[in-house]
């Protein structure tokens, strides 16, 4: 059966704009040197908070869906966890939403699925954690795969800043959004209705594109991106960020390619840090594959067991990248 998927889209950009608020609520109150300590308490209540906000959205609006979430609520169970639970019911509270424990738990544990099926969501409820606790990039990222395609995406990217509203003071957080064969689009995260349609740069010549890549090393190798980087004579530095905002970036042009690279043999990328991302850039008219050419398969469960590493370009020059992997031995 053809679908529109408008409620699908509309439902999603409701629930990761709650989301959003949400993180950036505990985003604000981190303390500066909660890094230091590497205390990662504002991750916890964030990541279940947002986590349990899109599942309650999804489960009123489309209760027989199955969710392949990044969390469970197993640690958040244990009794010495009630300050964290308090914390989470605070942030809920403050946007309205009252409730207790086991429903809270329900809700996180409802984005249980591991395995594939013919229609599910994917949610990372904070992507980009390490981000998140710098204080700078991170995203919440929402999918709904059908047939094992992506076909609607919300990604909201609450420190990514545009002109898309009238108001300056709300013109930080971003929420993209795209369906299938329908284009990409991006609001702010304070008012939904007021669209405008992104695309992918058009730059050909790979000497004058810019790459983005993750902040950290562990998650993509910096030494293969810097060799690519030499190899098709690019002249601008890489632009790193954290978390799916780098998808979001390549779709509206300001970089001209995402490379993640393995750093060591055996990792899988998750479904749900490439899924809401990937339909974002297709849709804004650019490619994703992995690094050696293959289409991303997203029919595998959780993981995206059949390929390595991703490459999203503008589509130009998504030939000449691949190549270049393969020229300096990471395809
Ligand atoms: P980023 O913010 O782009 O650096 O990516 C954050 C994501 O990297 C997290 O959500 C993790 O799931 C994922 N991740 C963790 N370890 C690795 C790894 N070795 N290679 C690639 N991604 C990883
Ligand atoms: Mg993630």
């Amino acid at each position: 059966m053809q679908t529109d998927y408008s409620k699908e889209l509309d439902i999603a950009l409701k629930a990761v704009a709650e989301a959003a608020h949400v993180c950036r609520s505990v985003q604000f109150k981190i303390a500066p040197d909660s890094l230091e300590k590497q205390d990662r308490s504002p991750v916890t209540i964030a990541d279940y908070g947002s986590q349990a906000l899109v599942s309650r959205a999804l489960e009123a609006a489309f209760p027989d869906d199955p969710i392949i979430g990044e969390e469970d609520a197993d640690e958040l169970k244990q009794p010495e966890q009630f300050a964290f639970r308090n914390a989470i019911h605070a942030e809920l509270a403050a946007m309205n939403i009252y409730t207790n424990d086991d429903q809270l738990f329900s809700w996180i544990d409802r984005c249980g699925a591991k395995e594939y099926s013919d229609r599910f969501w994917t949610i990372d409820p904070i992507d980009g954690t390490k981000g998140f606790l710098r204080k700078e990039h991170y995203a919440i990222s929402l999918a709904l795969v059908v047939n094992g395609e992506v076909v609607v995406a919300a990604v909201g990217c609450p420190n990514l800043a545009s002109q898309v509203t009238n108001a300056p003071e709300k013109g930080v957080g971003l929420l993209f959004s795209a369906v299938k064969g329908q284009g990409a689009n991006v609001c702010s995260i304070w008012s939904l209705d007021q669209s405008e349609p992104v695309k992918v740069s058009d730059t050909t010549d790979t000497s004058a594109t810019r790459f983005c890549e993750s902040v950290e090393s562990g998650h993509s190798s910096h030494g293969h991106s810097a060799q690519v980087a030499e190899l098709l004579k690019m002249q601008e530095e890489p632009v790193r960020l954290d978390s799916q905002a780098k998808y979001c970036v390549v779709a509206r042009g300001e970089a001209d390619i995402y490379l993640r690279l393995p750093t060591r043999v055996g990792y899988r990328e998750k479904i749900w840090d490439h899924a809401g991302g990937y339909l974002i850039v297709e849709e804004a008219g650019g490619k994703i594959t992995d690094v050696e050419g293959k289409p991303l398969d997203f029919t595998r469960g959780a993981e995206l067991s059949e390929n390595r590493g991703v490459v999203a370009t503008n589509g130009r020059v998504h030939d000449e990248v691949i190549t270049a992997l393969r020229e300096v031995g990471v395809a």
